[in-house]
């Protein structure tokens, strides 16, 4: 079979270290997350073995600087590992990467008090939410109502939050509100670390999901939860910026996760009509078969090595990616469910049967084009972007 994928694999400028530590990611996965993803997303169980396993081998330490106990590796192999993970069971992936997405703010924000105090944690595996989204408040998240309420030393926290990923297991919470002692809009959104087992803070449901059944999303209530203004991310009103520079960084994040699955739906589909005969044939051998095949495959082409584009220039320094992020985000989720789409279909009604990785696939891949911004929003940042600023 054509070497073009392995090819695309060798594009990122990996260190050794780099390259061994996703060899062993590789084999985690195979070996011991892919095994028991059909498994844990029947129960709907947190897959709490497959997040030991992670932390056995020190996952979270990648992307936390050396100085605060990590070993600072470079965000290219960050979203290596975040695909390999995601492909062989995209619960697993999402909530590791979600480690990244709300410690990302503090990384980049945080007090040097506040780093070397939280940090360390991380490196060694605590789980970790962000929490934007409330029922009123989605796609434009500044219409959030959760209230800071400076007291003395503390921060009074009250409001609540919906779909928060890893929200009633996370040991850090990464949590957005308004301050209120700024006027409400825009301008009043402030971010700080709320922890876990904090008084008021409330775990209301875990919902049930068509996919990714074993990641929990969590409805989360905070009733006068008291935070020392020491958790402050920045200075009240920082918060807008915060949120923006944290979604540059967890959008081709996301994009990874979903180009996990559209890799896993890809491979599985190429095995089975390699081996599947119809009319005395193998089914890859029909020329119709072999047409969907080449599109698929040109796109994931074209998005993986947009992948490996858009890493160079965050590993190069460039913070201001917005559009790139946004393309990444939504061509990697629509060819995600595109794949998986085409995945079930070359299984013929073995597809349909849970049995076949490709069910599940076909399940997990549609939040992808839901999360971390709906692809219309996208569009619309992109589209935005070329305004002439007069
Ligand atoms: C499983 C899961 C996990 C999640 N994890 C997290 C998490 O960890 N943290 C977190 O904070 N949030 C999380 N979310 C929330 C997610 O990011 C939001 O669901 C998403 O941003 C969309 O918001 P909404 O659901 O309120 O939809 P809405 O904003 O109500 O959108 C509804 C529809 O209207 C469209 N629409 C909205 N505005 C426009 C517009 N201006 N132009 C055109 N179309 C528009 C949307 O594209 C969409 O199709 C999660 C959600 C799910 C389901």
């Amino acid at each position: 079979m054509t070497p073009l994928f392995d090819r695309i694999d060798a594009v990122p400028p990996l260190s050794e270290q780099e390259r061994q530590l996703l060899d062993s990611v590789r084999a985690l996965a195979a070996d011991e997350i892919a095994p028991r993803a059909a498994q844990y997303d029947r129960a709907g169980e947190f897959p709490w073995e497959n997040i030991q396993a992670i932390n056995a081998l020190g996952l979270n330490a990648m992307f936390v600087p050396e100085e605060y106990g990590g070993a600072g590796l470079s965000y290219a192999a960050y979203l290596a590992c975040v695909r390999e993970i995601s492909a062989a069971c995209a619960s697993t992936g999402i909530i590791w990467a979600t480690n990244f997405h709300a410690s990302k703010p503090l990384i980049d924000f945080g007090s040097e008090e506040q780093k070397r105090r939280l940090l360390p944690r991380v490196a060694e595996g605590a789980l970790c939410a962000l929490a934007i989204t409330e029922p009123d408040a989605g796609s434009d998240a500044t219409g959030m109502r959760t209230r800071f309420t400076p007291d003395g030393d503390m921060v009074v926290v009250d409001g609540g939050k919906i779909f928060i990923t890893s929200g009633d297991v996370a040991d850090l919470i990464l949590l957005f509100g308004k301050w209120a002692e700024l006027p409400d809009g825009r301008g009043a959104i402030t971010a700080l670390v709320l922890e876990k087992d904090t008084a008021g803070l409330r775990v209301l449901r875990t919902e049930e999901k068509l996919g990714h059944r074993a990641s929990s999303t969590a409805a989360l209530a905070f009733d006068g939860c008291r935070v020392p203004r020491a958790n402050l991310l920045g200075a009240p009103g920082d918060g807008l910026r915060q949120l923006l520079a944290a979604l540059n960084k967890s959008r081709p994040s996301v994009a990874a996760h979903a180009l996990g699955i559209a890799r896993a739906a890809f491979g599985d589909a190429v095995a089975y009509i390699n081996e599947r005969r119809q009319s005395g044939r193998r089914i890859v051998e029909f020329q119709g078969i072999q047409f969907l095949l080449a599109d698929l495959a040109t796109d994931l082409a074209m998005c993986e090595a947009w992948l490996w584009h858009v890493a160079g220039l965050v590993d190069a320094g460039e913070s201001d990616i917005g559009p790139e992020a946004s393309m990444l985000k939504m061509r990697a989720s629509d060819l995600a469910m595109r794949a998986a789409t085409e995945a079930v279909q070359l299984y013929g009604g073995y597809g349909y049967i849970a049995d076949n990785r490709v069910e599940r696939l076909l399940r997990d891949a549609k939040i992808t084009q839901i999360w971390e911004g709906t692809n219309q929003l996208h569009r619309q940042l992109i589209g935005r972007s070329f305004i002439a600023r007069k």
